[in-house]
């Protein structure tokens, strides 16, 4: 089974999919927890260079581009091996992430494009954290770092992405769960696993 999490900056869904992977591994499930961009080493190289250094060096569709090939090398190395070794693949971020940021600004059907030919697969469920956008701004600004480039979108476009993901999730009710996020993280964590509980084998 292959879960993905989604949600905009600073909504909980990295301590959310921790989380999950800790309840179903609790429960003897053989988990994989991976993150993207990254979660194979050729990925987490394309992640560097993406979220580090002066983000206008390249154009929208070069970065695209980045993302995609760190997304192919993650599938290669990672997510295919893991699924056909019959092991839960728990992934924070995924493709709708790319719909979202790279496809903003005019490049959705070219995302779409891209992924059709390069990707080709989706999770069998998208958990969406879906969070206040001001509370999550605030949040994503408090542990940002140094090193890695942190989006600052500002509200209203941290608000834009928010609406974006939940359209998505109405164009794709079957695969993709809105989880309010905006509760306790323990409270977050249990609706997560029992959504996810019915699709375990
Ligand atoms: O999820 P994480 O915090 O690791 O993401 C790091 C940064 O990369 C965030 O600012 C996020 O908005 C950005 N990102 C992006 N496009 C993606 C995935 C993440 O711009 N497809």
């Amino acid at each position: 089974r292959f879960l993905s999490f989604e949600g905009i900056d600073g909504s909980g869904k990295s301590t959310q999919a921790q989380r999950l992977a800790q309840n179903l591994r609790a429960a003897g499930h053989d988990v994989v927890l991976t993150r993207e961009p990254g979660g194979s080493p050729g990925a987490e190289e394309i992640r560097a260079l993406v979220l580090q250094g002066d983000p206008a060096r390249w154009s929208a569709e070069t970065e695209l581009l980045l993302f995609t090939a760190a997304r192919r090398d993650h599938l290669e190395r990672t997510i295919r091996p893991a699924l056909a070794a019959g092991r839960v693949v728990i992934c924070d971020r995924f493709a709708d992430s790319t719909r979202m940021y790279q496809g903003r600004g005019g490049l959705r059907d070219t995302v779409d494009a891209l992924h059709r030919l390069m990707i080709g697969i989706e999770p069998d469920l998208t958990l969406l954290i879906d969070m206040d956008p001001e509370a999550a701004l605030g949040r994503a600004k408090a542990r940002a770092t140094a090193e890695e480039r942190f989006e600052d979108f500002g509200l209203p476009l941290q608000q834009q992405m928010r609406e974006g993901f939940l359209a998505l999730a109405q164009e794709c009710p079957d695969r993709i769960a809105v989880i309010d996020g905006n509760r306790p993280a323990g409270e977050v964590a249990a609706e997560v696993l029992a959504r996810v509980e019915p699709r375990l084998p």
